[in-house]
């Protein structure tokens, strides 16, 4: 019985040894044959990269009059309506139930609550977190921001700049030349890179010699944005307005102005080239404005070209399973706008045909917001959350890559 009993724990711990050990040893061969390169190519397939896209004031009945106009009543969805998961958030800032962009914005790309007006940045002298923009800079990812506003708008001011007032434009442009590095900025505000009289925080300056100098490609005209993504920039600030660029409705034939889906692609060319993945910030930021104007017609060219834009990154996401592995891509606006509603007429619509609609102030409003998303870590931007969770499953998915 002992003698069995010893045989039994013999026969085990050989099993042990076996399951254990064996492959360790084939482990260790391969160490000694194949070390770094496999090891390097296992952590490169791991890189990730956040495309995160902003249709700034987009309520969801903004979707419903966009989608009926496009594609008719039962038509198909837009392509934003795709991603895999849904869910929605709160929008309330530190100090109001109606958020600004600022503080909106700042809540994703900090991840806490800030007073409207802030910057990732508090007035009372509390410290902050860095942006996930500046976490992915740090991690060797290229980022970019792209909008229709000026890029030193409050939406992408808040990943590449630390501000007390959205008013500081001059000082958003100089931390991103000077203090940030952001490589790819396009959209419109050349008067905010060029300035003689001092902003809201005594700043004022030429930065766009500044970014010259510091090996920007500067950019002026969808042509020179396109021969410069050609010549193989890895840089570049494309200012494409005085201010904000000009509306898809009032868009006339031949200007000079790339639109939002054309600056999305340029940047994603340049800052795919990227060995450790990209940080990518896509503002639709007139949607906002087209609801502040209580303008239908402005309203839905704005929600169609961002959503264009939308369809330029799934199809550069589509074009390689590994993309699509890892590429976190979030689309959310940041609040609603006007209180938008579609209230007639008491019929089915074919696409092109208007509809009539409301609004019930030409202010932001205090409403939840739809997220869609879809990749790495998205599964917990499919529910109810706050705006400021949007931070944390940014960061993960970014660490993610070290374990
Ligand atoms: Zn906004």
């Amino acid at each position: 019985m002992k003698l069995n009993k010893l045989i039994g724990i013999g026969t085990l711990l050989a099993l042990l040894a076996a399951v254990l050990f064996v492959p360790s040893i084939n482990a260790g061969m391969n160490k000694n044959e194949l070390p770094e390169s496999e090891n390097h190519e296992g952590n490169r397939q791991e890189i990730k990269n956040i495309i995160f896209m902003v249709p700034d004031g987009m309520g969801l009945a903004d979707v419903t009059a966009a989608r009926i106009y496009k594609n008719g009543t039962g038509g198909a969805p837009l392509n934003f309506e795709t991603l895999e998961n849904i869910g929605y958030q709160r929008t309330y800032s530190a100090n109001s139930i109606i958020t600004d962009s600022a503080a909106a914005g700042s809540a994703w790309a900090c991840g806490e609550k800030f007073n409207n007006g802030e910057i990732c940045y508090h007035l009372d002298g509390k410290p902050y977190n860095p942006s996930i923009l500046e976490l992915a800079k740090a991690e060797g990812k290229a980022t970019g921001l792209v909008a229709t506003s000026t890029i030193t708008h409050a939406t992408p001011a808040v990943f590449g700049s630390h501000v007390k007032s959205r008013s500081c434009e001059n000082e958003i442009a100089r931390q991103y030349v000077e203090v940030t590095g952001v490589d790819v900025m396009l959209g419109g505000g050349i008067e905010k890179f060029n300035s003689t009289k001092p902003d809201k925080c005594g700043t004022s300056g030429d930065f766009v010699a500044e970014a010259a100098q510091k090996g920007y490609s500067v950019v002026y005209t969808k042509a020179g944005m396109d021969s410069a993504v050609a010549d193989g920039t890895v840089k570049l600030l494309g200012l494409f307005n005085n201010s904000g660029m000009t509306p898809e409705y009032l868009r006339m034939t031949g200007t000079k102005e790339p639109r939002l889906p054309e600056m999305t692609s340029a940047a994603l060319d340049i800052m795919e080239k990227d060995r450790y993945g990209f940080f990518l910030m896509v503002e639709g930021s007139q949607v906002d404005w087209a609801n502040h104007d209580n303008n239908l017609k402005y309203q839905i060219g704005e929600t169609l070209a961002f959503d264009e834009a939308v369809k330029v990154v799934l199809d550069w996401i589509n074009a390689s399973p590994e993309r699509k592995e890892h590429t976190l891509l979030i689309v959310v606006p940041d609040h609603e706008t006007g209180g938008f509603a579609i209230n007639g007429p008491d019929r089915l619509l074919k696409a092109g045909e208007s509809m009539d609609a409301g609004w019930t102030s030409k202010e932001h409003t205090g409403e939840d917001t739809v997220i869609w998303s879809q990749g790495p870590g998205s599964r917990a931007l499919g529910r109810s959350v706050d705006n400021t969770d949007l931070y944390g499953v940014m960061v993960k998915a970014i660490e993610q890559q070290h374990t």
